[in-house]
């Protein structure tokens, strides 16, 4: 029989249920963070009660006090016992509220959270009263003032609107309180909080200050404009290089110019932002949705890419975003502190005002835009199937980069190419290396934009050929987080793998030359010793290896217009030989790779990056390397092979297959080996850049990442000569 444990005996414990007062108190913990959450809080309130002045003062960097008084519209006296209850709000009564709302707060709990953390008191009056009312709460109810007297609100004289004062914040949750900074730090992340708030509100006077202090440390005056503020707060340097400019869904954009847009998805936006001229060394961004201080992560991320063309590396600008968006589309239940916000349509908003971003930078200033990360494929999509070497041949002619200024590829009309968001596209100042001098120059068009090329060879227009005197810099790769277990075997695995004296003379080599490209093969120096090294071996390893660094999260390369992914594997499977022994035919093959790689499209966007459209386009693959792109002949072959190379059934199977697969079509060797002397001026100049990548972007990046596995020792590096060894053969001599 089983005995009850006894209270000493290890054993489970009982479950009870939480005390209400416990409950309210971690609901409490996840709205305010720390002083300037609940300070936020309360200027939200402010603002939202009309108030046109609020003034904030402070003791111990909130921890002590923390008091904001504004001449609002006043809370009404019968409204006080339930002021700060869980989910009491005057700006929501159903649930269909929710989705009309255009105040700032709307759950009622800013008010409740305090008073379970803190000491909070109310003095307020409205316009009616002929007096004001002073309240204090705690655990969300009215409470005593002084022992002995009543909770009930008590007269006092005071001004229309509301003070609140917050005392000991934390002082029943000593972990939050012991998470926290030191005063001065939480203090500075007062101020910002009611710059920001006074910049999105220039016709609201702001003030805050120390308590004693005699001097605000933030002051504004009421109804200045926008830029009086940013001068005022932020200062002359930023004010006098701003940019300004307003975008909205009426704004009509090539794509939708005719087409009604419903009330719903409707929005607006407005930016102040500073030009190349300002260089920061931090960004300093301020993102106002529906008149919130929010955070987005992808606002952010778009708009650094925006600027990464514009500003030499490691500066950043000053940007002010104001975004209007009907209520109904944001999606407020994401986050208790709703500071990370979510809303329908919103590659699409993003995509429009960084372009408008973009077009005023680009105004501004004289340098050149180029797009990158797009390959415009142009000809494979429509490149007939018979003819099949010169076919593939010709898809790789058209493959370019495209410039802005450049007329469009001939052959798009077909496939309306999709937009390029602007995050895609960089610009870069004519001292700097130019984006496409890694390319070959094709087409017509992109010469004549090119800087004066004159009509000469290719290789003088635009810098191709003439590999650049500073590579890029290797930008960080950094490893995705992956919960899978199979793909923490497989890496795991690298790390097992690593061979540490091959991995130590790739991470030191000096790079000498390539030897020969269509070998594959380049020489290194390590130490006294030469090296010759397969590095089209090299390449696979490296590529597999970076596509397993960042599983789930690798960038995309967008190609433009998709091609058809049954145009780009029929042409490989029309190539291939030895398919008459199988027992399908050739169409069959195709219909076979095609289906298996759609019904799987969700999982390879997802973890791949490669985008398969439902209609079967091929519209972006995974970029592994910056600076590397892939060469676009292979891209049939690396298609046909994920039909029948792959294993679908097993998840690590699956994986590492794919990432080979990956890597081999990563690899930068020439499809069709061709003699120098044979080489047209075009092949000539493709050649180059391959070897320029190859030196520059290939080797650089192995020396930081790869773990070089041992098997590359069988046959892809040998060690050509030792130093002191030809000194032995010299002195013999
Ligand atoms: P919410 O803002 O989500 O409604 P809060 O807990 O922040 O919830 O506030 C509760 C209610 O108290 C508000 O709906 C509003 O009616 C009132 N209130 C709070 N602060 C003020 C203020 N400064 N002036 C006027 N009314 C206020
Ligand atoms: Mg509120």
């Amino acid at each position: 029989m089983a005995t009850q444990p006894s209270p000493s005996e290890p054993g489970p414990q009982p479950i009870r249920k939480l005390e209400q007062s416990v409950i309210n108190r971690i609901a409490a913990g996840e709205i305010i963070h720390r002083p300037a959450s609940a300070l936020k809080e309360l200027i939200e309130n402010s603002l939202d009660a009309g108030s046109t002045s609020i003034r904030v003062t402070i003791k111990d960097g909130g921890m002590k006090l923390l008091q904001i008084q504004d001449n609002g519209s006043g809370i009404r006296h019968d409204d006080l016992p339930i002021l700060a209850q869980r989910f009491t709000t005057s700006k929501l009564a159903t649930f269909s509220d929710l989705s009309r709302l255009t105040t700032y707060g709307f759950r009622g709990e800013a008010l409740a959270s305090v008073s379970y953390v803190a000491h909070m008191t109310v003095v307020t009056k409205t316009r009616a009263d002929s007096c004001a009312w002073k309240a204090c709460y705690a655990d969300g109810a009215l409470t005593l003032a002084k022992a002995g007297t009543s909770a009930d609100p008590k007269p006092c004289a005071g001004n229309d609107g509301t003070t609140i004062t917050v005392e000991n914040l934390f002082y029943n949750t000593p972990t939050r309180l012991s998470a926290l900074r030191s005063s001065s730090e939480e203090y500075a992340r007062i101020l910002d909080v009611v710059t920001k708030y006074a910049i999105h509100n220039p016709h609201v006077s702001f003030t805050c200050r120390k308590a004693g202090s005699p001097t605000p440390d933030v002051s504004t005056p009421s109804s200045s404009t926008t830029t009086q503020a940013i001068r005022l707060l932020y200062g002359q340097s930023i004010a006098k290089e701003l940019l300004h400019t307003t975008v909205s869904s009426k704004t009509p954009s090539e794509e939708d110019a005719d087409e009604e847009v419903p009330e719903e998805s409707s929005w607006d936006a407005e930016a102040y932002f500073t030009s190349a001229n300002y260089q920061a060394k931090k960004l300093v961004f301020l993102l106002f949705i529906n008149h919130r201080l929010v955070e987005s992560a992808k606002i952010r991320k778009a708009v650094e890419a925006v600027y990464t063309g514009v500003l030499p590396k490691g500066a950043s600008p000053y940007v002010y975003f104001s975004l209007n968006i009907d209520p109904r589309s944001v999606d407020v239940n994401v986050h208790p502190t709703k500071r990370e916000v979510h809303f329908l349509n919103d590659d699409e908003i993003v995509e429009r005002i960084c372009d408008a971003l973009q077009e005023k930078l680009v105004g501004q200033s004289q340098s050149r835009v180029f797009e990158y990360q797009t390959l415009l494929t142009g000809g494979i999509a429509e490149t007939p199937t018979q003819d099949n070497g010169k076919g593939k041949k010709r898809a790789r002619d058209e493959d370019e980069m495209d410039v802005d200024e450049a007329e469009p590829p001939p052959t798009s009309q077909a496939a309306r190419p999709k937009k390029m968001l602007s995050q895609h596209k960089v610009r870069t100042s004519l001292q700097d290396r130019t984006l496409d001098s890694m390319f070959p120059v094709f087409s017509p068009s992109q010469q004549r934009s090119g800087n004066g090329s004159g009509g000469g060879s290719p290789n003088t227009g635009t810098g191709t050929g003439t590999p650049p005197q500073n590579a890029p810099r290797v930008r960080e790769i950094k490893e995705s987080q992956c919960y899978l277990s199979s793909v923490k075997q497989l890496r795991a695995a690298v790390v097992k793998g690593k061979h540490n004296n091959l991995t130590e003379i790739l991470q030191k080599h000096t790079f000498v030359c390539i030897v020969d490209v269509n070998k594959c093969l380049s020489l290194v120096q390590h130490s006294t010793k030469l090296y010759l090294i397969n590095h089209g071996a090299l390449a696979e390893e490296l590529f597999y290896q970076l596509g397993l660094r960042q599983f789930g999260d690798m960038s995309r390369l967008r190609l433009d217009p998709a091609p058809p992914l049954r145009t780009l594997v029929t042409l490989a499977v029309d190539v291939e030989e030895g398919v008459e022994r199988s027992k399908m035919t050739r169409p069959q093959i195709v219909d076979c790779i095609v289906d298996t790689l759609i019904s799987r499209r969700e999982m390879l966007e997802e973890y791949f990056s490669l985008g398969i459209s439902a209609d079967g386009k091929v519209e972006t693959l995974p970029m592994l390397l910056r600076d590397c792109t892939p060469n676009l002949d292979k891209l049939p072959l690396f298609l046909m092979r994920l039909g029948p190379q792959v294993d679908w059934t097993a998840e690590k199977e699956c994986f590492e297959c794919f990432l080979r697969e990956l890597a081999f079509f990563y690899v930068p060797e020439p499809v069709i080996q061709i003699s120098l002397e044979d080489m047209s001026e075009q092949e000539k100049a493709e050649d180059k850049a391959v070897q320029w990548q190859i030196q520059h972007v290939l080797f650089p990046a192995a020396a930081r990442y790869l773990a070089a596995p041992k098997s590359l020792l069988d046959r892809d590096v040998v060690q050509v000569a030792n130093l002191p060894d030809l000194y032995r053969v010299f002195e013999r001599c």
